[in-house]
């Protein structure tokens, strides 16, 4: 009696090696994944914690049903174990994190170009990786035991697991913070998610919704009316026009503005082959909200027509532009929704970056490679946005260890601490990557030797303590600094394209004081577009050009 009793509950106590078998078993489907994650450098911290948490939930049926403990783990283990290797495999093959996003690119691409995929990144260890990882969850599920708690005591300990998971978060959200119940529904989810097997289940979901959203979205943009009257000076030639949307990038961070610490060293580099305008501000410090108003008629006055006018993607279209998107920034979440619609509007879109988390490793170099195929494709007349990831946060995930260049406190704000100063050296290592991006989107267009020319602007700012007190990281709408609105805005062309519009603007014109929320203006006056609506004096270059007031004025 004695003997058969060893495992289970004893006289003196609970059986906790048992519990911690039971557990580890569980843990294993998800935690791998994160811990691999993890130890990649590739990710937030989030992520691991919720697939710890989430595990717990399926102590629930084992202590409540502990007869059924060995048939119970079967099940649940194959199940978890099936959809773990939908990450793991994820993560071999692109060392990243499973996320809705991948769902999105699944079904967007073609049978034919996944199973490529899948063909072009397999390699040979993957099955012996693969047995390696099911034989160890047998070898787990093999010291599973069953747990006989007090019937009391199991039920307590499954209501406290049930309420820690759910009951807790939901009250808190729900009764504390008062938040709706779409609001209570989202946070749930995203807790989940990151667990197996509701990455999948979960991300499909998102997946569905979020694609219902951009449907909408594009229907209603497709019933846009086209612009009146648009004149294009450069009808039926050649040309080969882009846009570079940089994202939390505060020029004066970058030594092409004067920033002390050499950041964008290739920049300098061209700097008499740019026009770099001084003094362009965003209108709102947010991505979203900012390039509703600067990729269409939308303004500080109009948010909303972004939905009832076109595009500067519907206008390229429009004047008979093949139109390209390729884009670092993560596609099917619920505030990118928008960005995805915008991509849409273009004829094909390369999409790189599948990240759960935006805190997730990427570097934007991995735009060079399509914007080279595009840059090759033998249409005579293409419109391309490159949507960079640029400098945002977390700023030590956007440029590789060799961009490392900035960590002492050489060129710091000598009132920061150290902590504050380690990030800020990050923020300039961001910068320097970015410069290295810039400038190869540049000499890549520039090597073409077409009728070609590059806008590049940066969606917003980001003050990094930079602003008084040196207290502020990031943007703060209720909060404004001067950093979060400031950004880079420079204009590249090439001979052949400045044959035929001239680009000699002086002083005065580089110096303009100017809100991208009007660029779709500025736009059209580079590319030699006139329409109905069109006002030279929102054009940054514009003849009667009207200098956007101070900020306090606004
Ligand atoms: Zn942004």
């Amino acid at each position: 009696m004695a003997f058969a009793n060893q495992a289970n509950t004893t006289r003196n106590g609970i059986d906790w090696a048992g519990i911690g078998w039971l557990y580890l078993f569980f843990w294993y489907f998800s935690g791998l994944n994160h811990v691999l994650l993890q130890f990649t450098g590739t990710t937030i911290f989030f992520g691991f914690r919720q697939a710890l948490f989430m595990s717990l939930l399926w102590l629930v049926p084992v202590l409540l049903f502990p007869h059924k403990t060995k048939a119970i783990t079967a099940v649940i283990g194959l199940v978890l174990w099936f959809f773990s290797l939908f990450s793991l495999g994820y993560f071999c093959i692109y060392g990243q994190e499973f996320s809705q996003s991948v769902i999105f690119i699944i079904f967007e691409s073609n049978q034919a170009e996944s199973s490529e995929y899948v063909a072009q990144y397999f390699v040979w260890w993957m099955i012996p990786a693969l047995l390696v990882y099911s034989a160890v969850a047998i070898y787990l599920w093999r010291r599973v035991r069953p747990v006989f708690l007090p019937r009391g005591l199991a039920w307590a300990a499954s209501l406290l697991i049930l309420v820690f998971l759910f009951g807790y978060p939901i009250y808190r959200q729900a009764v504390v913070k008062e938040a709706p119940f779409e609001r209570v529904r989202e946070q749930i989810e995203d807790r989940m998610e990151p667990a197996v097997p509701w990455q999948m289940v979960i991300g499909y979901l998102h997946y569905r919704e979020q694609l219902g959203n951009m449907q909408d979205l594009l229907l209603a943009n497709a019933k846009v009316p086209p612009i009146a009257n648009l004149i294009d000076a450069n009808a039926g030639q050649p040309a080969t026009l882009v846009l570079v949307i940089g994202e939390s990038t505060n020029r004066q961070h970058m030594s092409l503005y004067g920033h002390p610490r050499q950041t964008t060293p290739k920049l300098d580099a061209m700097r008499d082959q740019l026009l770099v305008f001084n003094n362009v501000f965003s209108p709102r410090p947010y991505t979203i909200e900012t390039l509703q108003q600067v990729l269409t008629f939308a303004d500080q006055e109009n948010p909303d027509w972004y939905l009832t006018r076109p595009s500067i993607m519907n206008m390229m279209k429009q004047a008979g532009y093949q139109t390209y998107w390729i884009t670092n920034q993560q596609t099917m979440t619920k505030r990118n929704t928008m960005l995805t619609t915008f991509s849409q509007q273009t004829d094909k879109q390369f999409y790189l970056n599948n990240s759960r988390a935006q805190n997730s490793r990427q570097y934007d170099d991995d735009v060079l490679e399509p914007f080279q195929q595009i840059l090759s494709d033998p249409a005579p007349r293409k419109f391309i946005v490159v949507h960079l990831l640029g400098t945002h946060m977390k700023y030590e995930y956007r440029y590789p260890p060799e961009y490392e260049r900035f960590t002492n406190r050489d060129g710091v704000p000598p009132a920061l601490t150290d902590e504050q100063a380690a990030i800020y050296n990050t923020y300039d290592n961001a910068v320097l990557f970015n410069d290295h991006v810039v400038s190869s989107l540049i000499e890549d267009l520039a090597a073409t030797k077409s009728k070609s020319m590059l806008v590049y602007l940066s969606d917003h700012g980001e003050d990094v303590f930079d602003s008084a007190g040196h207290k502020m990281l990031g943007r703060n709408e209720g909060a404004p600094t001067v950093p979060m609105y400031a950004i880079p805005f420079i204009v590249w062309s090439s001979d052949a394209w400045r044959a035929t519009h001239p680009m000699d603007f002086g002083r005065t014109v580089l110096d303009r004081r100017y809100s991208t929320s009007d660029f779709i203006y500025t736009w059209a006056d580079l590319v030699g577009m006139r329409f109905d609506d069109f006002d030279s004096s929102k054009s940054l270059i514009g003849k009667d050009f009207k200098e956007l007031p101070l900020f306090d004025e606004r």
